[in-house]
């Protein structure tokens, strides 16, 4: 099949509205809390910022949903074309874990009750949710998880702990995975979950990342108390729910137009920075280093835009996402990497450790050096969450090479 790089003019016409929308609501706070994020998600309060003024002006907060629940209906393309605006534009990302993950999951699984309760507060903001999959010792081996869920009339009785929960400190409401029986294989015995974080016998505890950052936790549950009706499929068979989930956490795709955007950054790193007054872009080694990652970031966008066509043909990602997040996490390593040698000792950890004690610690050195450690830090975990680079890998293997 030819591949055709042109978009409609429809297409076109769509992104000059993305763009006059940007530019008239996208204000130079929320500009400025994004371009110091370090961490993966933007903390609640600048992310729901951004959402509900999406909500509330255009119906945009959630680009995937369809029009019969909420959102605005767009095709795969005009949602590449929000993602690749919104790149260029400098918004802070709104956060998943509810929008992305969840929702779709609720689409398709989700009795009526659950879908009118828990949707439309989903994207008005009234609800925000985190993920409570991985335990400690249960991580690539999902289904070796220990919680229990225990029938007590009505109810199921939790009773274990999650960990590396994003935002669960943030977090109102969690999507749980938990054991409802130990008979068969592991995963026949795992049910899902919806539980309000303010059940008597929940507590969260922070985890400090190397960055200085809160942005995960560990979670406990106590013998705590969750209606049976909060449980998503039928019970036990929470596993093909749980699957269901890890194609839209690892299928997010639009990685090359923030890439971009980010290698922009570098060269003018590169530009402004260097030894005894040289420009370190003109330093032959590292600026051969910029051009290879450039290249690789342009692959990702064709490989990106390849996919997009096969979507807009109806088809599914596939599992070639594995090697699209694989390559995306890759790529943003060595951007990371090259920024952090590009300001020499400036990305000493310093700040970072300021920060614990002082989250408004003030900058060293000028400020677009202030985000530089915490993110090369934050993107070493990229290749961790939502699926090992690894397990990428064997998938990929199986799925793809057919090995
Ligand atoms: C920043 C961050 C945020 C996260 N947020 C969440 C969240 O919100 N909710 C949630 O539920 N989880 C979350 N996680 C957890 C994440 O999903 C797990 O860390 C991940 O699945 C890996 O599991 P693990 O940490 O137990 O490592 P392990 O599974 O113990 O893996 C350890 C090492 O062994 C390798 N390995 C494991 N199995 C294989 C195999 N079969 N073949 C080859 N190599 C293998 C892995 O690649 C890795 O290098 C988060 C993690 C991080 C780092």
């Amino acid at each position: 099949m030819a591949l055709n790089l042109r978009f409609s003019p429809e297409d076109e016409a769509f992104r000059e509205e993305v763009k006059h929308f940007l530019e008239q609501h996208l204000d130079a706070d929320l500009r400025e809390a994004a371009r110091r994020q370090t961490t993966v998600f933007a903390d609640k309060d600048v992310a729901m910022r951004w959402q509900l003024i999406l909500h509330r002006e255009k119906g945009w907060a959630a680009p995937s949903w369809p029009e019969a629940y909420g959102g605005p209906g767009w095709s795969p393309i005009q949602r590449y074309i929000f993602n690749e605006e919104c790149a260029k534009a400098g918004a802070p990302g709104v956060i998943p874990l509810g929008l992305r993950m969840l929702a779709p999951v609720l689409f398709k699984y989700g009795t009526p009750e659950q879908q009118s309760y828990y949707l439309p507060r989903m994207l008005n903001g009234d609800h925000y949710w985190c993920q409570g999959y991985s335990e400690p010792g249960s991580g690539s081996d999902l289904s070796s998880l220990k919680t229990t869920a225990v029938k007590d009339g009505e109810d199921y009785v939790v009773n274990g702990s999650k960990i590396w929960t994003t935002h669960a400190h943030f977090a109102d409401h969690i999507f749980c995975l938990v054991r409802t029986s130990t008979e068969g294989k592991p995963q026949a015995g795992i049910s899902f979950l919806l539980i309000e974080m303010n059940t008597p016998g929940i507590s969260v505890e922070p985890i400090i990342t190397l960055a200085g950052d809160h942005e995960v936790n560990q979670v406990f549950f106590d013998n705590v108390s969750v209606p049976q009706r909060n449980r998503v499929g039928p019970e036990s068979e929470g596993w093909t729910v749980a699957k269901y989930l890890l194609e839209f956490e690892r299928g997010g795709g639009g990685a090359a137009a923030r890439l971009k955007v980010a290698l922009d950054e570098l060269k003018a790193l590169a530009r402004k920075v260097g030894a005894q007054g040289e420009s370190l872009s003109g330093e032959p080694a590292f600026s051969g280093r910029i051009v290879e990652l450039e290249i690789g970031i342009h692959a990702l966008e064709f490989d990106e835009l390849r996919t997009l066509c096969r979507m807009a043909d109806g088809d599914s990602p596939g599992p070639e996402s594995s090697l699209a997040k694989n390559t995306a996490v890759e790529l943003e390593q060595v951007l990371n990497t090259l920024k952090l040698e590009a300001i020499g000792w400036y990305g000493l950890p310093h700040h970072n450790l300021m920060r614990l004690q002082d989250n408004n610690a003030p900058t060293v050195g000028p400020a677009e050096f202030e985000a530089v450690n915490g993110c090369y830090l934050n993107s070493r975990a990229a290749s961790i969450f939502g699926g090992s680079r690894e397990v990428q890998k064997n998938i990929i293997a199986k799925t793809v090479l057919g090995l």
